[in-house]
């Protein structure tokens, strides 16, 4: 998701304005050299603080070996599968959908399973749900007709024996028989809901665009590491979802135009013959083609006149972890390609379908721009982690509190943009389908892993598209307004569980992409890549923890990053790196550092001499490690010094430039 409704900016003016004088004491009160072991003046941490926090289910993962100390999967590595069978009718008039489903469920574990977990993430929308974003009023959840398992109807009822118990967002099902390893079980459901209006999280329908999301009863995850993953959908935090195959049947009224996460099976049936002949011509087509116009948006020109006035739009999903689809009688349907490179391993190059939806309206917004944008964001990333593998990539113009959202193949956006905030959306939702469409992490316990490396990989794609364009600047400037104000919550936390929406939002997205970059200084950019699209190759369609992230770097650069981890992921340390004095000793010069906050770096010094060269110096982080908050370094006192500075790439999230130049 993008950051909704506030930019970065006003964002960190509302946590001024609100924080300030909640501000911490994290400078020192001593200039004075610091021994060289122990604790330093303010607290420092000592190397023994400097080891990652053990999780209990993590280690027991790699005891059972399912998960492995280099940050690969183990030998024993195992991951539940469903294949979904799902119907769905959608009536504008009554804003009502009725579904219908099957679910053949793997079980992959060792584990025999007596019960089961299932998602029904519309019941956020209940009367009387728990939330901690705002919903609209007077919705309604799910509303289930039908439940079986294994051939046998259930009932709603607690207690021991067959059926099933509906908590919030999570329905607990009670199986008629266990299933055993290796075993599958079959699972019916029939369902309506009111697909909630403007101002429900992530999608919904303003009237006119219908942008359906969450909307079928959904396999909760069963890991390695923890089991059942059974945390409420409360509205902040967002997913954890596991992998399957999907057949969808979606019926609307004819003219309606409809796009889904897969393939549409049957055009033939749906669209007319100019419809097809267009979108064909995309798929190689050197520019935007125009699929549906302002001019063909009834039956009979952009769809088929179908039955009843009605039709049916069959798509079918491979190894995604979800399906979502949007639909409108007003929508305009772009269409071109992107180059992906080899993405099916056979030698040959691959493209991707880009399409968007949008009302002609919206083209104040850049609306005619996205399949552009799209295509550009699709083959940056394609080069920069690896093949896009899917089939198609769709921008959708959907209600303005779909905000920006990322669902496997399409994107819902809503509200008004202009040209860089557009790009900024799609290229951000889009960097969505790598982190955590593909590498399936638990979105809800570390948001980090897909909120924080997209926000980094969205910075690659902007600098890429607008030339240079400095948006890891913001990342930074987005961590350190709020770190200045000592209110920062660390990293590892539940998303759900944070005081307020700014913690939420500089924990996940800006902190985490701002100390990427610092871990690309730390490691080189060759071998910081190197690690981070390996973490990628590893993970992919699977369920990576925070550890696997962390032993990954460490295995592939061959350091210790502890002290990296523990600083930036489970602290809120800060960095203040200062260059406190400058005295001649000698035929040399003497550059005294100090390091005045609590978080541990090497220090990246460059001297610039009057005849133009400049030097740069390393300090190793161990000189901190132990304890020490003050080193000095030697330099040539001739030629003469022109300029000393610390980090002059500002690679580094430090609270204070001023003091990391001399002269001052
Ligand atoms: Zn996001």
């Amino acid at each position: 998701m993008v950051r909704p409704l506030l930019s970065r900016w006003s964002l960190t003016g509302w946590v001024l304005a609100s924080l300030v004088s909640a501000c911490s004491g994290g400078r020192p009160t001593s200039a004075a050299p610091a021994p060289a072991t122990g604790r330093g003046s303010d607290g420092a941490p000592a190397a023994r603080a400097m080891t990652v926090p053990a999780l209990e289910g993590y280690e027991l993962a790699m005891s059972r070996g399912t998960r492995t100390r280099t940050g690969a999967p183990g030998p024993r590595y195992w991951q539940q599968w469903a294949d979904y069978r799902l119907e769905a009718e959608l009536n504008p008039v009554s804003k009502r959908m009725t579904g219908k489903g099957a679910i053949t469920y793997y079980n992959r574990s060792p584990d025999t399973l007596k019960t089961v977990y299932i998602q029904l993430l519309q019941n956020i929308f209940a009367p009387n749900s728990r939330h901690n974003t705002s919903v609209p009023w007077a919705v309604e959840g799910i509303d289930l007709g039908r439940v079986a398992a294994q051939g046998t109807e259930l009932s709603a009822a607690a207690g021991e024996g067959p059926g099933y118990e509906v908590n919030g967002t999570i329905m607990r099902l009670r199986l008629p028989q266990p299933l055993a390893p290796g075993g599958t079980a079959e699972l019916a459901f029939e369902w309506k809901l009111r697909v909630p209006p403007d101002g429900a999280p992530r999608g919904g329908q303003d009237g006119e665009v219908y942008f359906m999301n969450y909307w079928y009863p959904q396999m909760a995850v069963y890991d390695d590491i923890n089991g059942w993953q059974t945390d409420q959908y409360l509205g902040t935090a967002e997913f954890y979802m596991g992998y399957a195959n999907y057949d969808v049947s979606l019926t609307l009224p004819a003219g309606w135009l409809v796009t889904a996460t897969g393939t549409l099976q049957n055009p033939q049936d749906v669209l007319t013959d100019q419809t097809r002949a267009r979108l064909d011509s995309a798929r190689s087509a050197a520019g935007i083609v125009h699929v549906v116009t302002d001019l063909d948006r009834e039956p009979g020109r952009s769809t088929t006149a179908g039955r009843d006035g009605k039709l049916t739009w069959r798509f079918r999903a491979q190894n995604v972890r979800d399906v979502s689809w949007a639909a409108s009688a007003r929508y305009l349907w772009d269409a071109t390609n992107a180059a992906v490179g080899d993405a099916d391993a056979d030698g040959r190059p691959d493209t991707a379908l880009i399409q968007s939806f949008y009302r002609p309206e919206q083209r104040v917004s850049h609306w005619d721009e996205a399949a552009r944008y799209g295509r550009h964001s699709v083959e940056f990333f394609s080069k920069y982690l690896w093949p896009y593998p899917y089939p198609h990539m769709t921008a959708v113009d959907g209600p303005g509190s779909c905000g920006g959202m990322e669902y496997p193949m399409m994107t819902c956006i809503g509200g008004q943009w202009d040209t860089l905030g557009m790009y900024e959306a799609i290229a951000h939702e889009i960097g969505h389908m790598w982190f955590p469409m593909m590498v399936g992490s638990d979105e809800k316990r570390y948001a980090w892993m897909d909120e924080g490396l997209t926000q980094f990989d969205q910075s690659q794609a902007m600098a890429d598209f607008f030339k240079g364009f400095d948006d890891e600047a913001g990342n930074r400037k987005g961590y350190l307004d709020l770190a200045a104000t000592g209110s920062e919550v660390e990293v590892m936390h539940h998303g759900d569980r944070y005081p307020n929406y700014p913690t939420y939002g500089v924990a996940t997205y800006y902190k985490p992409a701002a100390v990427l970059v610092a871990l690309r200084a730390v490691l080189g950019r060759d071998r910081f890549h190197k690690a981070f699209t390996e973490y990628g190759r590893r993970w992919r369609y699977r369920h990576p923890s925070p550890y696997d992230f962390f032993a990954t770097f460490e295995d592939v650069s061959g350091r210790d990053l502890s002290w990296f981890w523990r600083t930036w992921f489970f602290e809120t340390w800060r960095l203040d790196q200062a260059i406190d004095s400058v005295a001649t000793v000698g035929d040399s010069l003497e550059v005294g550092i100090e390091n005045r906050g609590r978080a541990p770096m090497p220090v990246h010094v460059v001297v610039t001499r009057t005849d133009g060269r400049a030097d740069s110096l390393g300090i190793p982080v161990d000189v901190w490690l132990g304890g020490a908050k003050r080193t000095a370094v030697r330099v040539a006192k001739q030629p003469a010094v022109k300029s000393i500075e610390i980090d002059p790439g500002r690679e580094f999230p430090d609270v204070d430039r001023d003091n990391q130049k001399w002269p001052r």
